[in-house]
C-alpha cells in the first residue's frame, strides 16, 4: 500500500465526514491560482483544529504559519463570536490571499494577520490576554523558539499543538536538515519542559506520512 492509497481513503473521510464547505475548497484552490505551494493541511487536520479549539472551549487563538488562510479559517470557525485570533506570516503575499480566504469564510473579523518573521511580531503579543489554544505551522527550524513562545503566551490549561514532526520518519535522523533538527528539538522540549504535559502522533493522508504533537500546559 503507498500514499495513493492513503491520499484516497482521505478523499472519502473528507466526503462523508468533514464536509468542508465552498468557501474552504475555494480558499485552498484560490491559494494554489496564487502560486501558493500546497502545504496546508489536509481538511481532516483542519476539522481536527476546528474540534480542538471547540473542545478546549477556546476564545483566544495564537496561529504560527497563515500560508494562505486554509488551517486559519478551520481554528477561526472554531471560536465563539466575539472571540479572535492572531496568525503570523512572513510573506506579504500570503497574508493577502489569507484575508480574502478568511473574509469569504465568514471570520475575517475575528483574525488579526500579523505580516513579518514571527519571531519580531510576538515579541508585540506580550502582555495581552493568554491564548487558550496556539498552533505552530511554519519554518520548522524556529520550532524550539515558537514553542517558548506559545508558552510564554500561554495560561495553565493552554493547549499547543506541533504540525509535521515526523516527515516521513525523517525525524528519526540525528543529521537531517534544519527542519529536522528545529522538530527534533521542538520535540524534546515537548516532551522534557516542567510546564507541558505532551504526546506526539503519527499520521497518514493526503500529505503523506507525517504527525503533529499535542501539549497542555500545566
Ligand atoms: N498553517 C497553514 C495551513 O495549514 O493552512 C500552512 C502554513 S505553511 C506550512 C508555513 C507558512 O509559514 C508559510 O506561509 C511560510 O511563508 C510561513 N513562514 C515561514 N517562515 C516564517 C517566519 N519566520 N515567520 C512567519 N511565518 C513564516
Amino acid at each position: 500500500h503507498g500514499s495513493g492509497d492513503w491520499a484516497d481513503v482521505d478523499s472519502y473521510l473528507t466526503g462523508v465526514v468533514v464536509h468542508p464547505d465552498e468557501a474552504l475548497v475555494a480558499a485552498v484552490e484560490d491559494a494554489a491560482a496564487a502560486g501558493l505551494p500546497p502545504i496546508e493541511v489536509s481538511p481532516g487536520q483542519g476539522k481536527f483544529l476546528m474540534l480542538l479549539a471547540r473542545l478546549a472551549g477556546a476564545r483566544r487563538i495564537l496561529e504560527i504559519g497563515t500560508l494562505g488562510g486554509f488551517s486559519t479559517s478551520w481554528l477561526a470557525r472554531g471560536l465563539p463570536a466575539d472571540g479572535s485570533m492572531v496568525t503570523c506570516e512572513y510573506v506579504p503575499l500570503h497574508a493577502e490571499v489569507a484575508r480574502k480566504n478568511l473574509d469569504r469564510a465568514g471570520v475575517g473579523q475575528l483574525v488579526d494577520i500579523r505580516v513579518g518573521a514571527a519571531l519580531d511580531t510576538l515579541p508585540g503579543l506580550e502582555g495581552s490576554e493568554p491564548f487558550d489554544l496556539v498552533f505552530i505551522d511554519a519554518d520548522k527550524e524556529n520550532n524550539p523558539a515558537y514553542l517558548e513562545w506559545a508558552i510564554r503566551l500561554s495560561r495553565p490549561g493552554t493547549v499547543i499543538v506541533l504540525d509535521n514532526v515526523v516527515r516521513y520518519g525523517g525525524v528519526l535522523d540525528p543529521d537531517g536538515d534544519s527542519a529536522i533538527q528545529g522538530t527534533r528539538a521542538a520535540l524534546k522540549l515537548m516532551g522534557s519542559h516542567p510546564r507541558l504535559d505532551s504526546t506526539a502522533m503519527q499520521t497518514v493522508g493526503a500529505k503523506g506520512w507525517d504527525g503533529f504533537a499535542l501539549a497542555i500546559v500545566t
